[in-house]
């Protein structure tokens, strides 16, 4: 087996690239791929639907195991536009109003959100680009706010302004995110990345417009403020899974809480099968160096650790000057990590599908005790894999799915190998054809032993049985 095969479709945690259509030639994304890049993101708030649509096609090209994720703005504050950067300097004092048809300028920093003096209070900090100037309001005269500024930098046109521990009522989609979720159900894209999710309402606001749509995509609630911390148990019950966008996060909570943050949130997506990214500055130094620091290492690691599905890159990949090296490099620590590390996380029964979860944790306890090679499964859905994937086990998961779409979903589930199988066999069938195929490409021998989760009664009825033996014997039996 060589080690293009390893790292794309053997280490255990998935990585996402974020692109941008600035660079996005099929040779540099299938370069990507075979580094190890299971999905690809469009940040939306950069790009016009027909420059996404030129990405989408030309990474449908290299592959349609490529997961395509679009990420919407969602109900954020930016600067409006501006002919000149404001130098502020520690104590100044600053207007800043709801405007956003009109530009800012050094006498007022107009921002996008009209009706911002009726959220925000006397004492309340504003935090301009990711935190480059904290302003504290020292004033509110329901026009405008007096600002004090707390250290010396720049405020250019269009950067982020982040209002921590406030609630904000802006509505949840812009014109903007509602047509580029028309674009993705249009375009048969496998998931929305919804920004600032606040509670289940603004999963509910993407739900409509796909259920209109009549579009399977599935929602990613991006958890990147207070709220979208406090209200994860409701997001979860309506989203497929969640991003923890520590950029914004970090500036609208304490950066120090992140860590911990981070881990309990991991916990509660593989409790609940709900599958987790963990995304922004993971190697950002290698937006301009070919090495990461050491401290960017141990994040990407200890995200593996921590047991996430996927790593996110943004800068690294979108625009920074070492986009292969920095996929090459997560990839690298991905593999580290999922090999010399066993686990097994005893994820709680879905009470909803009771068979399915008790079998498929029987699996991956008797794989780990076993050490069988490989677990070989199927499934319509997805469900029954990523039931599997929860509990973390160290074999690798071949997933055979009667949907394409499902595989590029699976790109999203850790330690999941998916594959499409084009008919709908029977189990013996499904077996013989996977296995063959399997120990064709070396991901095992004759002698291994590997463990089968299958039904015999179709597809549509599920997992109903576990089996463990020899690829021998198991290919005998299938004749
Ligand atoms: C983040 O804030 O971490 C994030 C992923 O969102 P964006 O890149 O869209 O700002």
């Amino acid at each position: 087996m060589g080690d293009k095969i390893k790292v794309q479709f053997l280490k255990k945690t998935k990585i996402i690239a974020t692109i941008s259509n600035n660079n996005c030639e099929p040779d540099f994304l299938e370069s990507l791929y075979w580094a190890g890049m299971n999905a690809v993101r469009l940040n939306t708030a950069h790009q016009t639907p027909e420059e996404a649509l030129v990405v989408v096609n030309k990474i449908r090209a290299v592959s349609d195991r490529i997961a395509i994720l679009i990420d919407t703005k969602g109900p954020e504050i930016r600067t409006t536009e501006s002919d000149e950067e404001v130098t502020v300097q520690t104590g100044d004092k600053l207007i800043v109003k709801g405007a956003k048809d009109d530009k800012m300028s050094a006498e007022c920093i107009c921002v996008s959100y009209d009706e911002i003096t009726k959220d925000i209070s006397v004492g309340n900090t504003l935090l301009v680009d990711d935190g480059e100037v904290e302003l504290e309001v020292l004033e509110n005269t329901g026009e405008h706010l007096v600002c004090e500024v707390k250290n010396d930098g720049v405020i250019k046109g269009r950067k982020s302004v982040n209002v921590p521990s406030v609630k904000i009522n802006l509505p949840s989609l812009t014109p903007k995110d509602i047509e580029f979720i028309r674009f993705a159900a249009k375009h048969d894209i496998d998931f929305i990345a919804h920004s600032f999710v606040r509670n289940k309402d603004d999963v509910l606001a993407v739900q409509k417009i796909l259920d209109e749509e009549n579009s399977p995509i599935c929602i990613i609630a991006k958890i990147e403020n207070r709220e979208g911390v406090d209200n994860v148990d409701q997001i979860l019950d309506h989203c497929y899974g969640i991003m923890v966008a520590r950029g914004d996060l970090a500036i609208e909570v304490p950066a120090e809480q992140i860590p911990l943050l981070q881990k309990s949130l991991v916990q509660k997506c593989i409790d609940r099968r709900k599958p987790v990214i963990i995304a922004t500055q993971m190697l950002q130094s290698m937006i301009n160096s070919p090495r990461p620091t050491r401290a960017e290492v141990s994040d990407v690691a200890n995200a593996c650790l921590d047991g996430t599905d996927a790593i996110m890159l943004s800068g690294e990949t979108a625009y920074g000057k070492y986009p292969l090296e920095a996929v090459k490099m997560m990839a690298k620590i991905a593999w580290e990590i999922g090999q010399g590390h066993e686990t097994f996380i005893d994820a709680p029964y879905e009470s909803s599908q009771i068979v399915t979860s008790y079998l498929a944790k029987a699996a991956i306890k008797a794989s780990l005790r076993l050490q069988t090679k490989a677990i070989v499964a199927d499934s319509i859905s997805g469900r029954t894999i990523r039931s599997m994937a929860a509990y973390r086990g160290k074999s690798p998961i071949y997933a055979q799915c009667y949907s394409k779409r499902v595989v590029r979903e699976l790109a999203l589930s850790y330690g999941i190998v998916p594959h499409f199988i084009e008919e709908d066999f029977t189990s013996h069938q499904f077996l013989r054809i996977t296995i063959s195929r399997l120990l064709k490409e070396e991901r095992f021998g004759e002698d291994d032993l590997i463990t089968v989760l299958a039904g015999h009664f179709g597809p549509e009825s599920g997992a109903s049985y576990i089996e463990i033996s020899t690829v021998r014997n198991m290919l005998k039996r299938g004749h």
